[in-house]
């Protein structure tokens, strides 16, 4: 017997037509040059329609790419909203990318626009002619004073919107159409493309407004500081517009003297981010009103049982941590504490907040033996790939090849992190496959430093591997086997990767090694690396 239910597809203009029937006089601050920008949801949402009718006029292909490369600000919203509302595809660009990256995603994407913070500018219009599919360049402007080039591409994004008539959203039939995409870095080669659907984003949505999960309702003030080109700012725009929940962004504005402003002055509710930048704002707290905020989301990477402690003691508000990826769109678990924990002691809560937390709903987890694929049990001891499977977790990367080795023959993504399980279903974290390093919330890749510091003349061989750092997570180890006779200074080094790396990515320290341990097949044994280095803590 079948149910006898609408098949009512889930798709943005929902999201986007309730927020403008029922949150008109809602909406969002945004940071920007001259101060605080003001827009109400009925607003944005005129604008918003206007801007699907700019996409026509600028003649984006009726299912094309539109490019973003900007901060967080109500106009980067708009685009979130017109770009899949009017059947298109968003893709944020991830501005710390390297740039050779930034062009090769952009160009596998074939991104046909891009939409670029004038404060960008300076980042973004020097890869412009290596771009082989984007015809315009649209500056959206923040009233930071960088140059805007004189170049046939580029228009204005406030004349462009000024001509434009409001236009009506059609009904999109097909849930699965594709509504946003984000590149996420590989451990070997190019990143890889992830491809958001409008029925994986709106559940993501509901997923977030789950009361266990960030529990975002009408009432918030939500304050995304993870950046919007990042994991889609962790999907937390989508669902407070779904809720009709307020929204602050920060614009470029990320020091954190600023956002400890921000959450005083705009009575942030939610604020979340990476640790790096929680660690940076708990100082900029001290003194400050801070009594409308209910919850300080953290993932990324790990949180320190420290730093949540820290806030619990000054806030009065313990981190809550969660974790995903890019390709889980991107939240899976919370850490919220059960209520039959409620009799645990405060060191057994603090222990217990620092793990990556439960599943969500509609998250399936599993951990598997790495070498066989056996399921293993949730013992709190066992260790295994953590495995994924979900409404809205990728079950391939774009024209990738790399899905192959990325997801098992079931279906489940292969997420690379490492753990273990309680009973109870409390995710741990307590390692990583993949071969990256996660600094401040953004990956550098091991493989593309090490490459990059094996083309010294005075170095044989090198291996990079992650080692913790109070303020990044993490910070990149260069292990360096010099040529016969020769030695290398980290100055000498780091002087040499300035031409060759982003600047974040040079390290600040080096270890002279007499050869790179290997694996039975010859590959670099990193595993054996982190063993040597364990108590090894960045400088
Ligand atoms: P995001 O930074 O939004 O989590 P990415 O796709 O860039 O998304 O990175 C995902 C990876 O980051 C995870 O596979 C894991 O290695 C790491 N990560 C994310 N959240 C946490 C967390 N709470 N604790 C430890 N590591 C985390």
């Amino acid at each position: 017997m079948q149910g006898l239910m609408s098949q009512y597809p889930l798709t943005l203009t929902h999201i986007f037509n309730r927020a403008e029937r029922l949150f008109a006089g809602k909406g969002v601050a945004t940071v920007q040059a001259g101060g605080i920008e003001r827009i109400t949801y009925g607003e944005w949402a005129q604008r918003t329609r206007k801007l699907a009718t700019v996409l026509d006029e600028l003649g984006v292909s009726p299912d094309g790419r539109v490019a973003t490369f900007a901060w967080n600000t109500a106009r980067h919203l708009e685009l979130y909203f017109a770009a899949p509302c009017s059947g298109r595809v968003l893709h944020t660009l991830n501005i710390r990318l390297f740039p050779d990256d930034v062009v090769y995603i952009a160009d596998h994407a074939e991104d046909e626009v891009v939409f670029v913070d004038r404060s960008l500018l300076g980042i973004f219009w020097p890869l412009v002619d290596r771009l082989s599919t984007v015809k315009q360049v649209i500056v959206m402007d923040d009233g930071v004073p960088e140059d805007i080039p004189d170049d046939p591409r580029v228009q204005d994004y406030e004349t462009l919107l000024a001509a434009a008539a409001p236009a009506e959203f059609g009904v999109l039939e097909d849930e699965n159409q594709a509504a946003a995409m984000c590149y996420t870095s590989g451990t070997t080669g190019h990143p890889k493309g992830v491809v958001y659907s409008h029925r994986s984003t709106v559940l993501h949505s509901m997923g977030a407004l789950c009361v266990d999960a960030a529990a975002v309702s009408e009432k918030d003030r939500v304050m995304p500081v993870v950046p919007m080109f990042h994991a889609n700012a962790w999907g937390l725009c989508q669902a407070a517009v779904m809720a009709g929940a307020d929204l602050v962004m920060p614009g470029p504005k990320m020091q954190p003297a600023a956002i400890a402003e921000l959450m005083e002055g705009e009575k942030v509710t939610l604020a979340a981010g990476v640790p790096t930048i929680w660690m940076g704002v708990l100082p900029e707290l001290k003194g400050r009103d801070l009594s409308s905020l209910r919850d300080i989301v953290c993932g990324g990477s790990a949180v320190p049982k420290s730093l949540s402690e820290a806030y619990r003691e000054q806030v009065g508000l313990p981190i809550l941590q969660a974790w995903g990826m890019t390709e889980t769109s991107p939240v899976a678990t919370t850490g919220r504490i059960k209520s039959t924990l409620a009799d645990a002691s405060e060191e057994e809560l603090a222990d217990l907040r620092a793990a990556q937390g439960t599943p969500i709903p509609l998250v399936e987890l599993r951990i598997a033996d790495p070498a066989t694929g056996e399921e293993l049990p949730w013992d709190g001891e066992a260790r295994g790939e953590l495995q994924a499977v979900g409404p809205w977790i990728a079950r391939a990367y774009y024209n990738d090849e790399r899905s192959d080795q990325s997801f098992t023959e079931d279906g489940w993504l292969r997420t690379g992190d490492v753990a273990t399980i309680s009973p109870d279903g409390y995710v741990r974290l307590v390692d990583r496959t993949k071969d990256l390093v996660k600094s401040g919330g953004e990956w550098i890749s091991s493989v593309e430093l090490e490459n990059a510091i094996m083309a010294h003349p005075k170095v044989a061989e090198a291996a990079v591997i992650g080692i913790p750092d109070e303020k990044w997570s993490e910070r990149p180890l260069a292990c360096v086997v010099p040529e016969p006779g020769e030695g290398l200074t980290l100055d000498e080094l780091r002087a040499f990767l300035a031409e060759r790396v982003p600047k974040w990515w040079i390290p600040n320290d080096l270890e002279l090694i007499e050869e790179v341990p290997k694996t039975s097949v010859g590959k670099f044994s990193k595993k054996t690396l982190r063993e040597r280095f364990a108590e090894r803590k960045a400088t």
